[in-house]
This record gives C-alpha cells, sequence and structure tokens, in this order.
C-alpha cells in the first residue's frame, strides 16, 4: 500500500471514528434513563431523568432509603429538579415532606389530590397541577391525565423529551380511552399489574377488599394489564416496566413469563416491592446508540 493511501486510510477511520463519537453523544443527548425505586403498595417511587434534569414520580418510600436506592444506581438528588404527586394514598406519598423539604423541591401536586392528603408543605414548593396540562421541567415535559381509582383527584403520567416518551400507569380501577391514547405513544411504560384473578378471589382478603380491588376504581389485574399491552403496545414500546405488583395476590415470575410470551421486541421487567430495578436508557427507535464494534457510519447520515 502506498504511503499516500495509507494516508488516506487513516483519515477516512478518523472521521468514521469521529462521527460514531458524534452519533453516540447524540444519541445519549436524546435519551431518558428511568427506574422504578420501589413499587407496590408499600411505596412507589419513579425517577425519570434526561442528561442535566431529573423528576421523581411520587415519593412513597422514605428520603433515606430513596437517597439509598439513587446512589446504589449512581444517581443523584442534586439532579432531581422535580416532584410529582399521583394521589393521595399513603404508598405514594410517605416520604414526600422530608424530601421536599430537604431538598427545596417544587412539589406538583392538584388541589383535590394536596387537601386529602392531609399533608403540609411549605406553600412556596406547591404548585398546583391541572389535569391535562403540560409541565415542562428544564427540557422534560410532564403531561398529567385522570385516572379510575379510589383517590380524590387521581392522576396517570406521560414525561416528554425530544420525541422519547414514557409513562407511568399504576393505580387504575379500570383501563379508559385516556390510557389507551397515552400508552399508544410510549416508548417505555410503568404499567401496574396489580393481582392475578384467581390468587385474588382464592386469597385471604376479606370480600369488600377483594372487591375494592377488583371493582373498577382500585387496580389493574394481570388480564387487564396484558390486554392493555398486547391490543395497544406502539411497535417502538422498547421497555415495559410492571408495577405495583401486590405481595398477597400475585406472583413477580408468573408475570415476568406472562409478558415474556407476548413480548416481541418489548423488554420485560418486574419492578420489585423490596430494591430498586437497574436503570433503563430510553431512545429514540430511530437513533439507535452504537456500540464499539459499530459498522462503520456514512457520512452521508449526517
Ligand atoms: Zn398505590
Ligand atoms: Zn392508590
Amino acid at each position: 500500500m502506498s504511503a499516500d493511501l495509507t494516508k488516506t486510510n487513516q483519515r477516512e477511520q478518523r472521521i468514521k471514528n469521529n462521527t460514531q463519537l458524534k452519533m453516540f453523544f447524540f444519541a445519549f443527548a436524546m435519551a431518558l434513563q428511568i427506574t422504578s425505586l420501589n413499587s407496590g403498595s408499600n411505596g412507589n417511587c419513579y425517577y425519570i431523568a434526561n442528561e442535566s434534569d431529573a423528576i421523581l414520580i411520587d415519593t412513597g418510600i422514605s428520603c433515606k432509603e430513596t437517597e439509598k436506592r439513587m446512589c446504589g444506581l449512581g444517581l443523584s438528588m442534586q439532579k432531581v429538579k422535580a416532584i410529582f404527586i399521583s394521589h393521595e394514598h399513603t404508598d405514594h406519598i410517605k416520604g414526600l415532606p422530608v424530601i421536599a423539604a430537604k431538598y427545596n423541591l417544587p412539589v406538583f401536586i392538584t388541589k383535590g389530590t394536596y387537601h386529602k392528603s392531609g399533608l403540609s408543605i411549605a406553600p412556596k414548593a406547591i404548585n398546583w397541577l391541572k389535569p391535562g396540562d403540560s409541565v415542562y421541567v428544564g427540557e422534560l415535559c410532564i403531561t398529567s391525565f385522570f385516572k379510575q381509582h379510589d383517590a380524590e383527584d387521581p392522576q396517570s403520567f406521560v414525561v416528554a423529551y425530544k420525541g422519547i416518551n414514557v409513562g407511568v400507569f399504576t393505580d387504575i380501577g379500570v383501563c379508559c380511552e385516556k390510557l389507551v391514547s397515552h400508552f399508544k405513544i410510549c416508548h417505555a411504560a410503568f404499567l401496574e399489574s396489580n393481582y392475578d384473578e384467581t390468587m385474588l378471589e382464592n386469597g385471604r382478603y376479606p370480600l369488600f377488599l377483594k372487591n375494592r380491588i377488583r371493582g373498577g376504581k382500585g387496580h389493574l389485574s394481570n388480564t387487564q394489564a396484558l390486554e392493555i399491552f398486547t391490543t395497544h403496545r406502539p411497535p417502538f414500546m422498547s421497555h415495559l416496566l410492571l408495577a405495583h405488583l401486590s405481595k398477597d395476590n400475585n406472583d413477580p415470575q408468573m408475570v415476568q413469563r406472562l409478558f415474556e410470551t407476548q413480548a416481541k421486541q418489548t423488554k420485560i421487567i418486574v419492578a420489585s416491592r423490596y430494591a430498586a430495578t437497574s436503570l433503563y436508557t430510553i431512545t429514540h427507535p430511530f437513533i439507535p446508540i452504537p456500540v464499539v464494534a459499530a459498522r462503520p457510519v456514512q457520512m452521508q447520515l449526517f
């Protein structure tokens, strides 16, 4: 090979490497990172972030435990810029007063939820959430919408960032049109899969509680969640995190198996009642993150 040709090859290789590097950072800048810090009737807390800002949806575990679990994932509370509350049940607000005060965080909550909660938050921290409105936290866009649940003013959320959507859909009595329309746009979703119908029916709960859970204002069963997933999943949904599983009336391994049979390209994760999940990176499907051994990227793509 002549010296000139070698130089040309080296220059081309440098351009390719440079392009791959650029593409990596571009893709990274177009990603959301998500984790469930805890999920279930003993506490719910979901973390969603882009490269510069993070939010917590619900703060149902203690401030100390939230910090510990975030630290275990290499996450910092300093990046968290706001808290969003879905409804006033204890498993969604237990840690709120301490964590909001300690980090001086704005809390987005509906008037109905706040007044029913009995909480006392510094007035300057409170931001009234109006269902259907979109709130911006940096470049994260958070939209809330009403859901069926036995609470004062319960809300689901979709977090959007540069065309990537992540939904938080737990504590839902029954699927509705709004849930379907939002689920259909999600690249990742936390979806409640609370109970197995047979386990609930044959379980130790008193009848009034069984009826509260399955009565249309309680929780989604595995069957209902699977129906939502298989009927309304968009082709670009990369991650489904099954959430708020009952300790008494469900089995995480069974849920994992049930959804994996229908998963296709979607990664199925069952969120735990006792620990954080891994941290997942959600990217736009048309901007894949190249790995080190990726094929050279052609210049005309940019
Ligand atoms: Zn709950
Ligand atoms: Zn609830």
